[in-house]
């Protein structure tokens, strides 16, 4: 599996409306196992489905230790 690649938030990366594009965490909607969930967006990315998510702090975390993404900061 390939990481992807990680980026600061970016509300313009998101369908506007949406809860990513308004600064939530859209992983923790899709995930809600996957810890707690702070609700700030610090991060973008695409889902193994190419559609663009927003994750929390805990999120990040979460999905870089799996290997999903790369830490934010060392994508292009
Ligand atoms: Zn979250």
């Amino acid at each position: 599996m390939t990481a992807r690649p990680s980026y600061p938030h970016d509300p313009d990366l998101h369908v506007p409306g949406t809860s990513a594009a308004s600064g939530r965490c859209s992983h923790h909607e899709d995930h809600p196992d996957d810890g707690p969930c702070t609700g700030e967006a610090v991060v973008s990315f695409q889902d193994s489905a190419g559609r663009w998510q927003s994750g929390c702090t805990t999120a990040l975390q979460e999905l870089v230790e799996r290997g999903e993404i790369e830490p934010l900061g060392q994508g292009a």
